[in-house]
C-alpha cells in the first residue's frame, strides 16, 4: 500500500528556472518599445534561438542580432526540461534504416560533438550549469521492453562502434541503480545531464555581453517576409535582412507549420534532497536513465541528491493550442509523481518539492528539421520531439550557417535536406492523436504491471507506426 502523494502547488515556473534566477537574475532585457532594424531577428529565446545568436556572433562579431521572446529566455521548455544532453545514438538502428549507415553515423557524431561543446561552453564562459558527462542508461522497466535495444546494438556492431553500448542484464543494471523495477538495459558512456535553466540563462548572459539585443516579454504577434523580414510586437517592430523562427511547439499555431508538428506534453516531478537514499541506490553521478516505453519515463539526479522524474507522451485534452495545462496539469504531474515512486520505491515518503510541464514539438519521424521559407530570408528549426537540449546546439550552428549563407557541411545533413512527414489535417488529427495516445499510454501502463493489453488497445497503439510515423510502439 503506497501513501498518497501530496503534490506541490503550481509555482508558475520550473524549479530549474527559479533556482537559476535565484542564483543569478541576470541583466534586464526589457520589452521592445520602438521600431528597430537589425541584420537578423530571431523569434524565440530558447536554446535554438540563443544558440543561433551565439553562432552568428562567433562567425561575425559585429553582426546586429535581435532576439524576441514572449516570456523570458529559458521560460519555455529550454528552462523546464529533464536536462538530458544527448545525440541520437539511442535511435541508431531506426536512423540507419531511414537515412543509411553513412549519413546516420555522421549525424550522430556531429550531434555528439554538440554534447561535448556544451560542456566546453560552460567551462569557457564560467556557466555553472551542473554539466555532468556521466553517460546514459536506456533501461527496461517491464519484461516486455527487454531486448528493445537489439536494432541499435546490431547497427553499432555493423558500424564498428563496439564501445558504443554496453548491454546489461537485470543484475548488471540493478548494480548501477539499485531499483527492483529495472530488468536490463543498455548503457552508453556518451551523454550528459545539465541544469537546463542555468544553461539557458548562461547563454543569455554571453549574448548580452556580446551586444545581442534581447527583448523579453515581447511576443511576436505578426510576422511577414519579402525582401526583408518584419516581426511585429505590441511595443514596436523589427525589420531585418534575415529571420530565424525558433518557436518550438508554438510554431504549430502557424498555418505553415501546422501539418508538420503535433504537440504533446511532458511533466516532471522533483523530490526534495534525499542524498542518503540515492547512496543506497548507488546512483550519485549525473547519469540519466530512461525506460523503453513509448510514452517514456526519464529520471536524473541533482548534485544535492534529488531525483527529477519525467513522463513524456502526455496530452492534456485535445491539445489544439498550447494553453496553461502544458505548464502545469494536475493529472500530468500526478502521473509523474506516482511513477517516480513506482520506479524508485525507496523514495516513497520523500516529498515532491516541485512539479511542472512543458509542450513537446513532435515531428512525424521523431527528428528535428531545419529549412528555409521561399524567398530565402526566413529560416526555421523545429520538431526536436523531446530530444532538443543537445541537438538545439547543432540546430544553432545549422541556422547560423543558413542565415550567413555559408556553404557548410552541416547543410547536407538529412535533418536539413529531408523535410518532415506531414500529419493529417484537422479535424481528424487532434481526436485521432488523442485516441492513439491514450492507447499507447494504456498499453505501456498495463505492460509495466505485467499485464497484456487487449488486441484492440494494442492495435490502436500501433496505428501511428503502421501509418508510417515513428511514434508509438
Ligand atoms: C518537460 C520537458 C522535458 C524535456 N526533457 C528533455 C531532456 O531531458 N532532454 C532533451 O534533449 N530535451 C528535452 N525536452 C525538449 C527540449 O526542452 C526542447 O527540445 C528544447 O528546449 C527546444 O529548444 P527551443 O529553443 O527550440 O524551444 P523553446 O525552449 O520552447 O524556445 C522557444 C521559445 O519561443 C517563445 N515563443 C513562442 N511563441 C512566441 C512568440 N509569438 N513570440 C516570441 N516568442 C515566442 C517561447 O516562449 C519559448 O521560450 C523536454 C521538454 C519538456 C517540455
Amino acid at each position: 500500500m503506497t501513501t498518497p502523494i501530496d503534490l506541490p502547488p503550481d509555482a508558475g515556473r520550473s524549479w530549474w528556472l527559479r533556482e537559476a534566477l535565484d542564483a543569478d537574475p541576470g541583466e534586464p532585457a526589457p520589452p521592445l518599445d520602438r521600431d528597430a532594424r537589425a541584420d537578423v531577428v530571431i523569434l524565440g529565446g530558447g536554446f535554438t534561438g540563443m544558440w543561433t545568436a551565439f553562432f552568428l556572433t562567433e562567425a561575425e562579431p559585429g553582426i546586429d542580432v535581435v532576439v524576441l521572446e514572449q516570456d523570458i529566455c529559458g521560460g519555455g521548455p529550454s528552462g523546464r526540461n529533464g536536462g538530458f544532453v544527448n545525440s541520437w545514438w539511442s535511435a541508431l538502428g531506426e536512423l540507419c534504416a531511414r537515412y543509411g549507415d553513412e549519413a546516420t553515423l555522421r549525424l550522430c557524431e556531429i550531434g555528439e560533438e554538440s554534447v561535448r561543446a556544451i560542456g566546453r561552453f560552460c567551462d569557457d564562459h564560467a556557466v555553472d550549469a551542473w554539466f555532468r558527462p556521466d553517460g546514459d542508461l536506456g533501461a527496461a522497466s517491464s519484461q516486455v521492453q527487454v531486448g528493445d535495444w537489439a536494432d541499435d546494438v546490431i547497427a553499432a556492431d555493423r558500424l564498428g562502434l563496439s564501445d558504443m553500448f554496453e548491454v546489461l542484464d537485470g543484475d548488471a543494471v540493478r548494480a548501477m541503480i539499485g531499483t527492483p523495477r529495472l530488468h536490463g538495459g543498455v548503457f552508453t558512456p556518451y551523454g550528459a545531464t545539465v541544469q537546463p535553466a542555468r544553461l539557458a540563462r548562461g547563454i543569455r548572459r554571453v549574448l548580452l555581453d556580446r551586444g545581442v539585443r534581447i527583448h523579453e516579454r515581447t511576443p511576436v504577434s505578426r510576422f511577414g517576409a519579402g525582401t526583408e523580414a518584419i516581426a511585429e510586437t505590441p511595443g514596436g517592430s523589427v525589420r531585418a535582412a534575415s529571420a530565424v523562427i525558433a518557436l518550438n511547439a508554438w510554431a504549430a499555431h502557424w498555418k505553415r507549420f501546422r501539418r508538420l508538428l503535433t504537440v504533446r506534453g511532458s511533466y516532471i516531478a522533483l523530490t526534495e534532497p534525499a542524498p542518503e537514499r540515492l547512496e543506497e541506490l548507488g546512483w550519485t553521478n549525473g547519469m540519466g536513465v530512461w525506460d523503453r516505453r513509448a510514452a517514456l519515463h526519464y529520471a536524473r539526479t541533482t548534485p544535492d541528491g534529488r531525483i527529477a522524474f519525467g513522463i513524456g507522451g502526455m496530452q492534456p485534452g485535445l491539445a489544439r493550442s498550447i494553453g496553461p495545462r502544458f505548464a502545469w496539469d494536475e493529472r500530468g504531474v500526478r502521473v509523474a509523481a506516482q511513477d517516480l515512486v513506482r520506479m524508485f520505491p525507496s523514495f516513497e515518503g520523500v516529498p515532491i518539492e516541485a512539479a511542472w510541464g512543458g509542450p513537446i514539438d513532435v515531428a512525424g519521424h521523431h527528428m528535428p528539421f531545419f529549412g528555409t521559407l521561399e524567398g530565402g530570408v526566413v529560416h526555421y528549426g523545429l520538431g526536436y520531439t523531446g530530444n532538443g537540449v543537445g541537438p538545439s546546439h547543432l540546430g544553432g550552428r545549422i541556422l547560423a550557417d543558413k542565415t550567413l549563407g555559408h556553404e557548410s557541411d552541416l547543410l547536407s545533413l538529412p535533418i536539413v535536406t529531408q523535410g518532415p512527414m506531414r500529419f493529417p489535417p484537422e479535424p481528424i488529427r487532434s481526436p485521432g492523436a488523442f485516441v492513439a495516445n491514450a492507447a499507447i499510454r494504456h498499453k505501456d501502463d498495463l505492460e509495466d504491471r505485467g499485464e497484456e493489453p487487449s488486441p484492440i488497445v494494442d492495435f490502436v497503439a500501433r496505428l501511428p507506426r503502421r501509418l508510417g510515423y515513428d511514434l508509438g510502439p
